[in-house]
């Protein structure tokens, strides 16, 4: 039997990230981006007016504010966005320019519509307009190429979940399509002839699948692509089956099976699939008998197998510290996103260790900005889902650390 540090650390060297997928731009929102996004333009990409108005020349204004100064320009072309015109702005003239629409060489400034007076603010190409601007300013109401970001910028970091600002983004930095990291795909089997659906009231030696619809959220909930496969019985030829189908995805998940009872068929009917044993057994409590193994395929990325221990609470806590990583490193997410982070807590009450192995036992965690505390929660042991349900954190109590009195540090992990 080996210890968690070991088990982890085999299960680090068996995954690896997925490929990326690429992805219209279009669908891309919601996923985490595998590559930066680099600008392929300057943005503004060129002077562009950001008033409806007159585009002028500076030296036709003072800008004294006390003069009060009315200037008057002929119109000589019109210009709304989408327009290119290359005509130049000369003193005495103006462009009639509308928001969007570049801004003409020899312009410096656009004068907004409102400030043309004697019912000129109407008047197009051949006309000419009065403008009375007192607080002119050079370079008012144009927005600069360039302003925002520039050609060859980097605007989005590898790693960024794509919302709708960064979909917007992408499209003007030039990405039609996106690098996204892949979610990898889940399958769940639940071993059990005794099991029966969450709907269906359990007869005599039945029990309601908890493992199939925890798992399923489990692994949505850890930013993953759950596939619930059903239940097989504890039988060889349907456990085949729903193996054999399961192998096609990134992860495959089974409960249930993997003791040593008549009945625990996962670990022989996963190697007959040609699934290679990694471990079986780790040393801790609830999850004693966990598996795990790799099936390696020619062309395509390895698909990781967990066998996980039947009792719910055994499946969660194995799922916490062994899957969770191995989902994380297949999604491409970095080192410090594979686990849930760790505090140090104060314990509230006594709280008693197991001799051989570690203890990951529910508790409540209470926690301010300098310290947290941790309050063992009365616990039915592996089968007890409802006692785990009060809990909002695991503690992690030591092997062989005897009986631990209140006031003791204890490394506690937030379950969120
Ligand atoms: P096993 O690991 O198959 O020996 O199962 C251990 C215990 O967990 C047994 O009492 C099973 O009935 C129970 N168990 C197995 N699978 C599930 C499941 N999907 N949901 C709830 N309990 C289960
Ligand atoms: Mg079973």
């Amino acid at each position: 039997m080996i210890d968690v540090a070991e088990a982890l650390l085999l299960i680090e060297q068996m995954a690896a990230p997925l490929p990326p997928r690429r992805v219209r731009l279009e669908a891309a929102a919601g996923g985490v981006l595998a590559d930066k996004v680099v600008a392929d333009v300057d943005s503004p990409p060129w002077d562009k007016a950001m008033m409806d108005g007159f585009a002028v020349a500076a030296a036709d204004f003072t800008g004294d504010r006390s003069a009060n100064e009315i200037v008057e320009l002929e119109v000589v072309v019109d210009l709304a966005a989408g327009d290119a015109a290359s005509l130049v702005v000369r003193p005495g003239t103006c462009g009639r320019i509308m928001t969007g629409a570049p801004v003409p060489p020899g312009a410096d400034a656009v004068v907004p519509i409102e400030r043309a007076v004697d019912g000129t603010g109407t008047v197009h190409a051949g006309g000419r307009v009065r403008l009375c601007e007192p607080r002119f300013r050079t370079g008012q109401h144009i927005g600069r190429q360039g302003d925002s970001f520039h050609a060859g910028e980097t605007l989005l970091a590898s790693g960024t979940l794509l919302g709708p600002v960064q979909v917007g983004l992408a499209a003007e930095a030039g990405a039609g399509h996106v690098e996204l990291l892949a979610p990898p795909r889940v399958a769940i089997i639940t071993t059990g002839s005794e099991l029966v659906p969450a709907s269906t009231v359990p007869a005599r030696g039945q029990i309601r699948n908890s493992n199939g619809p925890m798992l399923a959220a489990a692994v949505a909930a850890a930013a993953a692509e759950p596939i619930s496969l059903g239940i097989a019985g504890d039988k060889p030829e349907p456990l085949r089956a729903a193996i054999a189908q399961g192998l096609a995805a990134d992860v495959l998940l089974l409960s249930g099976g993997v003791s040593a009872g008549d009945y625990d068929l996962v670990p022989s009917t996963l190697a007959a699939a040609g699934v290679e044993q990694v471990f079986h057994k780790v040393r801790l409590k609830p999850g004693k008998p966990v598996w795990f193994g790799v099936l390696r395929r020619a062309q395509a990325s390895p698909t990781l197998v967990f066998g996980l221990p039947g009792n719910p609470v055994s499946t969660l806590v194995c799922f916490e510290l062994f899957v969770r990583p191995a989902l994380a490193i297949a999604a491409g997410l970095p080192r410090d996103c594979w686990h849930r982070p760790r505090i140090t807590a104060t314990l509230t009450t006594g709280a008693k260790g197991n001799p051989d192995r570690p203890v990951y036992h529910p508790c409540t965690i209470a926690s301010s900005d300098q310290s947290a505390t941790a309050a063992p929660l009365p616990w039915g042991g592996s089968a007890d889902l409802f006692g785990l349900s009060r809990a909002n954190g695991l503690m992690l109590l030591p092997a062989g650390c005897g009986q631990l009195a209140a006031g003791s540090q204890v490394e506690v992990i937030p379950l969120g």
